[in-house]
């Protein structure tokens, strides 16, 4: 069933060699195991476009299960968010929904049974003691003093730790492998830990809670999960969830490790990320420079463009560091198909017409997309009073300056070319508006054979619509934030541009929050929620300038 345009990657290969050897009577059945602790970023969306494709080019199933082992840092707004983003991106796990904790009393049932088997047993050292007596990578390390307690003792202390008896950190249940193992995680693993703390779905039914590696491979085995695919760092957890399944001697899932994403010039880390949050550095999760997928979705990302990125960045088992600039090559070859051309000027200069009618206006027709005909023409008025870039005006002009300077002509976008004749300046000397005359026989931008190498947008002053565009820049300085001693230190304090005084055509004045437009010559922006009435707010999304296509040549 595999689709064999696709590139060939390694998850693939192993479930292509699984159905050859029917270790799962062909059946593919995956997850997507969030810790509600955060919201998704764009790591997480290389991990769920892995378990919902592989599921999807298999014909098989995806489940979305929340790992909510760890009650004081998750929340429901969490949990909302996450199904949100998850849906927004494109993937859905139909009626496949599930929790860790509703996996509570069977992870329960099993750890007794572990007990019974001798596989398991109660420690009373705290947690720094269980630390030191672990030993480290060229060190075995000890046995816990309370390794040998009967059965029957740790039957009962197990049950009191549940019913409540002890103190948060008083006893630990603990799987009884080896001290001396080469890979740590299988010294005598924590299984469960007391917490009295109110959980978001169970309340306050337990006060003992699973870790993630007790709990995840056993609700694996539950929801007859067949392929368990996670980040590189479980590699050397994989031992330990295939002993817990074998010591149990339940349906066994293949756990796959892949390279995790990483994206330069930003972090992925949750704890990180919710640490911009609390600290104010930027406004929230939705923030339009964070990499959470509402940050991008806010900032214009679109979900077929974040997929896209995904399917091409692949899947590996190295990790790396992916450009920024290439996920915004992505957005770019997308809303280059897909989002409407508008003219908006970002930093306004006044541009006064001098032999146009006052009171006159005319409407051009202008061009939607020229990359999809389907999209329509719509009108913009022109007038005496016009808007233009600041940037699009200079006095002296620079050498190779193509556009409005002193005695030079421009071809106004659909419009006429114009003459500049002048300019007016306040009492200081700056310049406050620009004065030219049109050539009315230049209708459309019609040179009549001359020379006009330039062309500029505009917008009518009388009709445009006053906005605020907020411009981005990276979230750091550096292409590798975590390698910074401290993080904080390397953030760019330029990541915000606030324009008040945008002024952009009429047509952009109704535009919905969501929508996405490229603004002739600036970039591609989104309109905000922030966004009133009248008075649209647009983030700009990325530019136009494509650094990625830059870097791929200079590699050559
Ligand atoms: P933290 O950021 O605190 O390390 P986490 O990102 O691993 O946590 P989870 O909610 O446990 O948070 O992640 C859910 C799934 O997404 C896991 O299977 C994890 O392997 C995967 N995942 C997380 N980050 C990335 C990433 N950068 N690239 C690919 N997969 C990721
Ligand atoms: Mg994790």
């Amino acid at each position: 069933m595999t689709d064999e345009t696709r590139p060939s990657t390694f998850i693939r290969d192993i479930i292509l060699e699984h159905n050859r050897t029917g270790r799962f009577g062909g059946k593919v059945i995956t997850r997507f195991p969030p810790e509600p602790n955060g919201h998704l970023h764009i790591g997480h969306a290389k991990a769920i476009a892995i378990d919902f494709g592989m599921a999807r080019e298999f014909g098989g199933r995806c489940h979305l299960r929340f790992d909510d082992t760890n009650p004081t840092k998750e929340s429901q707004e969490y949990v909302d968010g996450i199904m949100r983003d998850i849906r927004w991106l494109g993937f859905d796990w139909g009626p496949h929904l599930y929790h860790a904790s509703d996996y509570f009393e069977q992870l329960y049932q099993w750890a007794e049974q572990l007990i019974r088997a001798g596989k398991a047993y109660v420690d009373d050292l705290s947690g720094d003691e269980i630390r030191e007596y672990r030993g480290t990578l060229t060190e075995p390390g000890r046995p816990s003093p309370h390794r040998n307690r009967s059965v029957e003792e740790n039957l009962d202390l197990f049950r009191r730790m549940r019913a409540g008896e002890f103190e948060d950190g008083a006893k630990t249940l603990r799987a009884k492998i080896d001290m001396a193992s080469p890979n740590i995680n299988l010294r005598d693993p924590v299984m469960y830990r007391i917490r009295k703390a109110t959980h978001q779905r169970t309340g306050d039914a337990w006060c003992i809670y699973p870790m993630y590696d007790w709990a995840h491979g056993q609700s694996d085995s539950i929801e007859g999960v067949t392929h368990s695919m996670c980040s590189l760092e479980y590699e050397d957890h994989r031992p330990l969830y295939d002993w817990y399944l074998d010591a149990l001697g339940i349906f066994h899932p293949q756990q796959i490790e892949f390279a995790r994403l990483n994206v330069s010039h930003t972090v992925l880390s949750k704890r990180k990320l919710l640490q911009l949050v609390e600290s104010g550095r930027v406004r929230g999760w939705d923030d339009p420079r964070m990499p959470t997928l509402a940050g991008l979705r806010r900032r214009g990302y679109t979900p077929e463009a974040l997929r896209d990125f995904a399917e091409r960045v692949g899947v590996t088992k190295s990790p790396n560091v992916v450009e920024l600039a290439y996920l915004e090559h992505c957005l770019r070859e997308d809303l280059n198909k897909r989002a409407q051309r508008r003219m908006a000027v970002l930093r306004p200069l006044k541009l006064v017409v001098e032999n146009y009618p006052e009171g006159q206006v005319e409407e051009f027709e202008a061009v939607n997309n020229p990359e999809d005909a389907s999209a329509g023409t719509r009108k913009v008025p022109f007038s005496r009073t016009l808007y233009i870039e600041q940037e699009d005006f200079r006095d002296p002009p620079p050498p190779k300056y193509f556009r409005l300077a002193p005695g030079t002509e421009v071809r106004l976008r659909y419009a006429y070319i114009v003459k500049c004749t002048g300019v007016g300046k306040d009492a200081a000397g700056n310049v406050t508006e620009v004065r030219c005359t049109y050539d009315p026989d230049s209708r459309g931008g019609d040179s009549k054979g001359r020379k006009v190498k330039g062309t500029i947008h505009w917008v009518s002053a009388q009709h445009a619509v006053e906005s605020e565009v907020r411009l981005y820049d990276t979230l750091f300085t550096v292409p590798k934030p975590d390698d910074a001693e401290d993080y904080e230190s390397v953030l760019n304090p330029a990541s915000l541009e606030v324009l008040t005084g945008a002024r952009v055509e009429p047509a952009l004045g109704t535009a919905a929050p969501g929508e996405r437009f490229q603004f002739e010559r600036t970039g591609y922006f989104a309109v905000d929620e922030d966004s009133q009435p009248g008075r649209p707010v647009f983030n700009r999304a990325v530019g136009l300038r494509d650094t990625w296509a830059k870097i791929e040549k200079a590699a050559g």
